[in-house]
């Protein structure tokens, strides 16, 4: 059963469209990867689907519902959660705090303080340090347990693993895997194609506002996900499905 639907979505920036009649779906309990060069409009479609940024058109649905004129903090109680680029905590409070507050805002559900360190294990030893000491891993970690503190439906994810060492996107990784094995269903921004294409079910390479590709992994050719990333396939931009 698909979870989350979007449907024609159309959103930008004053006169410029970053995102173009864009649609697609994701199963539940499934991992969906957004891949794109800078600028293409993936943050803009995240922050369009969590309702933070308004769209000119088109239709988010969760389990069918529609939630197209649901203001951010509604969908975050119907169950969308997003974890944004640059991770923003409160960076006065300590990371229990900042998991605790997400917790009095969100849906009921089974995530709480102790599956969130069972599924985030980098949290264990910093959760009464204040979240502007962490390290940039340990800040994600942080920024994915106030997220699932609000028992999300679907996770959003924007650029998961950007500015962390490699050991720290190893580790986040194996959160994210946790995560699925528990039947999370996750939409996430990844610039390592390579990591992309290992966790993900789905692949949706954007270009310029649009899919220029989608598919699962395993049926993309790697010169057509580098064709379609950086707009040099002349399909690019037509919505190749494989
Ligand atoms: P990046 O990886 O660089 O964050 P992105 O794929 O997430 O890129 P967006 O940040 O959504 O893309 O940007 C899409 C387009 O919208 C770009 O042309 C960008 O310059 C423009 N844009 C984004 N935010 C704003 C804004 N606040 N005001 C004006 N234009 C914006």
């Amino acid at each position: 059963m698909n979870l989350l639907d979007v449907e024609n979505l159309v959103a930008g920036h004053g006169l410029l469209t970053a995102v173009r009649d864009f649609s697609f779906s994701v199963a539940e309990g499934t991992a969906l990867a957004v891949i794109g060069a800078n600028g293409a409009g993936k943050t803009t479609l995240f922050r369009t689907i969590s309702g933070v940024h308004r769209a000119q058109s088109g239709c988010v649905r969760l389990a069918g519902r529609d939630l197209s004129a649901m203001a951010a903090p509604k969908r975050v109680a119907a169950g969308i959660a997003m974890v944004p680029e640059g991770r923003r905590l409160f960076g006065d409070m300590t990371v229990r705090e900042n998991l605790q507050v997400a917790g009095e805002h969100g849906r009921k559900g089974p995530w709480n303080l102790d599956r969130v360190i069972e599924a985030l294990p980098a949290l264990e030893p910093v959760m009464d340090r204040p979240a502007d000491v962490l390290s940039g891993g340990q800040r994600q970690a942080a920024a994915i347990g106030r997220a699932l503190m609000c028992n999300p439906r679907v996770l959003l994810l924007d650029e998961v693993s950007l500015g962390l060492s490699p050991v720290a996107v190893d580790s986040l990784y194996r959160s994210l895997a946790l995560l699925r094995d528990a039947g999370a269903t996750m939409v996430f921004v990844e610039q390592d194609l390579d990591r992309a294409l290992a966790f993900a079910d789905r692949i949706v390479c954007m270009l310029e506002g649009r899919i220029a590709l989608e598919g699962r992994p395993e049926r993309l050719d790697r010169s057509a996900i580098t064709a379609a990333y950086f707009g040099l396939d002349e399909r690019a931009g037509e919505g190749v499905h494989a």
